[in-house]
């Protein structure tokens, strides 16, 4: 089972690409440049993280699969 759900605000993404740079198993850039989740468990599940911190616009949320709890971006 995943760690993480990922979430992406396609609305805020500005198409950086950095999340994409990090962890291109579980981001991509559709054909819009607006990135979405091609596997949610594509890579380790700090370059998960680090993916989203990269986020300018902190387009991209991340919870505790089990749990739900949010864990990024912090409120
Ligand atoms: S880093 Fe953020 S803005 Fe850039 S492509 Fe990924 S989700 Fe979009």
């Amino acid at each position: 089972m995943p760690k993480y759900k990922v979430k992406i605000l396609k609305d805020k993404c500005i198409g950086a690409a950095s999340c994409v740079g990090i962890a291109p198993g579980v981001y991509q850039l559709d054909d819009k440049n607006i990135a979405y989740v091609v596997k949610e468990d594509g890579d380790t599940p700090e370059n998960i993280l680090l993916g989203a911190q990269s986020c300018p616009t902190n387009a991209i949320e991340i919870y505790d699969a089990e749990t739900n709890e949010k864990i990024w971006p912090k409120d």
